[in-house]
């Protein structure tokens, strides 16, 4: 049988068994498009998926939730690196952000990374069969306006225009799928549609 990194890996620290064959999504795209909140809707809606919390060094925002990440200093995120202690990490203007190796993950749960385009493709490449969906805005004017609303600089929202147009046009090169979250409703629809598919499609793979 088949093995990917993280199943041989996660066999050792999840308790996860040989057969066991999870599913990872990734939701990938630049900020503003809402990954965040159609994030959260997809594992309300959908009990076989678990959200990964991620490390970061930025500073937690005003108004933002404790667990939005685990906040850490530099050097405690260096030290996890250090010792392989993350499915992928990458640094986004100027702050060090990174997946975990899942250390609570339910049984039978596939797992979901909200994540940057970096991120994912570290993930493509070291996990071929995960699910990789790039999420966009419906327009440049409504991402800018997204990222606005956060309260964040207008140095740093022309910063992170800039860098989005870097990253969509890698993402679009990889993604397994672009959704365009016009409508929130209507795009965690489409994003559960094609997960579904996904898990029927590696189901009958495995008959
Ligand atoms: P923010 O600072 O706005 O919360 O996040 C900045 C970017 O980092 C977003 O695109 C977000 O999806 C991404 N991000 C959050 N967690 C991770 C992670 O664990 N790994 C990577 N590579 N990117 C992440």
């Amino acid at each position: 049988m088949r093995h990917s990194n993280f199943e041989e890996r996660a066999a050792t620290d999840t308790g996860k068994t040989e057969n066991d064959n999870r599913l990872i999504v990734v939701l990938c795209g630049p900020g503003g498009v809402g990954k965040g909140t159609v994030a959260r809707l997809l594992v309300a809606r959908d009990q076989s998926l678990w959200l990964s919390r991620s490390w970061t060094t930025r500073s937690r925002r005003e108004g933002e939730p404790e667990d939005a990440y685990y906040f850490v200093s530099k050097n405690e995120f260096m030290s996890m690196a250090d010792k392989g202690g993350f499915m992928e990490w990458a640094q986004f203007l100027g702050n060090l952000y990174g997946t975990p190796w899942p250390d609570r993950l339910p049984t039978d749960s596939d797992i979901l990374l909200e994540i940057d385009v970096q991120g994912a493709t570290q993930i493509r490449k070291g996990f071929p069969d995960s699910l990789v969906i790039l999420l966009l805005a419906p327009s440049r004017d409504e991402q800018r306006k997204r990222l606005q609303e956060r309260g964040d600089s207008k140095e740093h929202v022309d910063l992170r225009m800039r860098e989005a147009d870097t990253e969509i046009a890698f993402a679009r090169e990889f993604a397994d799928a672009i959704v365009i979250n016009d409508s929130l409703d209507r795009a965690v629809s489409e994003i559960g549609a094609i997960i579904d598919n996904r898990r029927l499609s590696r189901s009958k793979m495995s008959i």
